[in-house]
């Protein structure tokens, strides 16, 4: 796929936003992807699914260690959704809901 072309696909789907694209750094909950605005490699923050994981009260340490940070990682063009990720995690997110880590 021609760069231009992974950019605009990126775009339209990726919810990635890098360090230097952000007005708020949130180095704990990134993770390195595309960013959807400028199109680099680098830490990116997935508000849309960190939110997503805040509105089931887990904790920071707790997504970071065990859960993606990013519905699009790596410059493969997979993107999951939010829907995706909820399924395949939903057993370990059940169990952490409402703070309940050892
Ligand atoms: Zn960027």
């Amino acid at each position: 796929m021609n760069p231009h072309v992974l950019i605009e696909f990126h775009r339209q789907i990726n919810g990635n936003v890098c360090h230097d694209c952000m007005a708020i750094r949130h180095i704990e909950l990134s993770d390195m992807g595309v960013c959807s605005q400028c199109g680099n490699l680098a830490q990116c923050l997935d508000a849309d699914l960190i939110a997503y994981y805040q509105s089931r009260l887990l904790s920071h340490e707790f997504i970071w260690r065990y859960l993606p940070m990013l519905r699009a990682l790596g410059s493969c063009g997979e993107v999951y959704s939010i829907e995706h990720i909820a399924r395949v995690y939903n057993k370990l997110i059940e169990e952490n809901t409402f703070g309940s880590e050892n």
